[in-house]
């Protein structure tokens, strides 16, 4: 069965492929991974070498969203689909994978818990009413008080055993779900950057934008911010170097009695967030800006500029549900 692609998820639109330039960059777009639009612009000498360099990175992409899945499973692998459904036994995992959720729990502490891979249990039953709402749109409703409750009390992220000698993960406790969503596609776009160093090109997984080396005339990579009230246009365009990553409500999101409820919950409340319409974090890791995008969605703005300045070179844009802004670190 097919899941909804958001196409909205895009957030990030490329605007740097008009104006004169000596040389225009080639692009492709992917839909098969990570549920959201895959964009690649890149410089190459050839189109051959687009194709060639664009070919190895999807089935690099394809290789660990299949390891991220937690959807379906695929023959020969163990993905977080595998482990979600070990009944509490361990299984031997892919390096990666060990990886990835030990950086989950470095977000969860330094998020202050606010960013949990271990909400699984919780977020399913938000998805789950957000897929019927978005089916059945006069019969949208919310998730129960009391199952939400349920869900929580299986949320401890100690209860994801990571066990660096054997290869393997164990969940101790087994209704325990491990969700990627929040750090994914940023924890890929950083593998991403680290194996084409000697590439030019920027890269969008959805509202995750990574620019790597530079373009032929020098200009920077230039992307823009969606108007979360309008994203058809622009709010704002910027240069990048490194990593973007917006988080915004309009999203993914589905509306029960004229309210709009966003994907992203708050794992204090288990509702979503409705502090902002967008949040964007520049910075050159692209790791760390998807996990802070997710985690400054869910605080307020005094909350979340003690947590940015606790890291270097990190700068952000707030755009909230009036249509005001904030920013930290950008000029102008
Ligand atoms: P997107 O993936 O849409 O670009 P985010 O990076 O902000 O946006 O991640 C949102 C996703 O993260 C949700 O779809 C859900 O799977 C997951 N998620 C939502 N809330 C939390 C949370 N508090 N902690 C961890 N993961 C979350
Ligand atoms: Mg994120």
């Amino acid at each position: 069965m097919k899941r909804i692609v958001c196409l909205l998820g895009v957030l990030l639109s490329l605007l740097s492929l008009t104006g004169c330039q000596a040389k225009e960059p080639f692009s492709i777009t992917y839909y098969d991974c990570f549920d959201t639009a895959v964009t690649l612009t890149a410089y190459t000498d050839t189109e051959e070498e687009f194709f060639a360099f664009a070919d190895e990175l999807h089935q690099f992409l394809l290789s660990c969203h299949r390891l991220l899945d937690i959807y379906e499973e695929y023959p020969g692998v163990n993905n977080l689909y595998t482990i979600n459904h070990a009944g509490g036994k361990p299984v031997t995992v892919d390096p990666f994978l060990l990886d990835f959720l030990s950086f989950g729990k470095e977000v969860y502490a330094f998020t202050g818990g606010k960013v949990n891979i271990a909400l699984g249990s919780v977020l399913s039953l938000w998805h789950q009413k957000r897929e019927e709402g978005l089916a059945d749109l006069e019969n949208a409703s919310l998730p129960y008080e009391e199952d939400l409750l349920a869900a929580a009390s299986h949320t401890d992220i100690d209860g994801i055993l990571l066990n660096e000698a054997d290869g393997t993960v164990t969940l101790l406790d087994p209704l325990l779900q491990i969700d990627a969503g929040a750090l994914g596609k940023g924890y890929v776009s950083k593998l991403v950057q680290e194996r084409y160093p000697d590439k030019n090109f920027l890269l969008s997984l959805g509202g995750n934008v990574i620019t790597v080396g530079e373009k032929p005339n020098g200009e920077d990579w230039i992307i823009g911010i969606l108007d979360p009230f309008d994203t058809e246009s622009t709010a704002l365009t910027l240069p990048v170097s490194g990593a973007a990553v917006t988080s915004g409500s309009y999203q993914r999101y589905y509306t029960v009695d004229g309210k709009d409820y966003p994907h992203i919950i708050d794992p204090d409340t288990l509702y979503p967030a409705d502090i902002w319409a967008s949040v964007t974090v520049f910075c050159a890791d692209p790791a760390l800006a998807d996990a802070l995008s997710t985690a400054l969605f869910l605080l307020p703005l005094e909350e979340g500029k003690k947590l940015v300045q606790t890291f270097d070179g990190v700068s952000v844009y707030w755009i909230a549900p009036d249509g005001s802004y904030d920013k930290l670190g950008l000029d102008g």
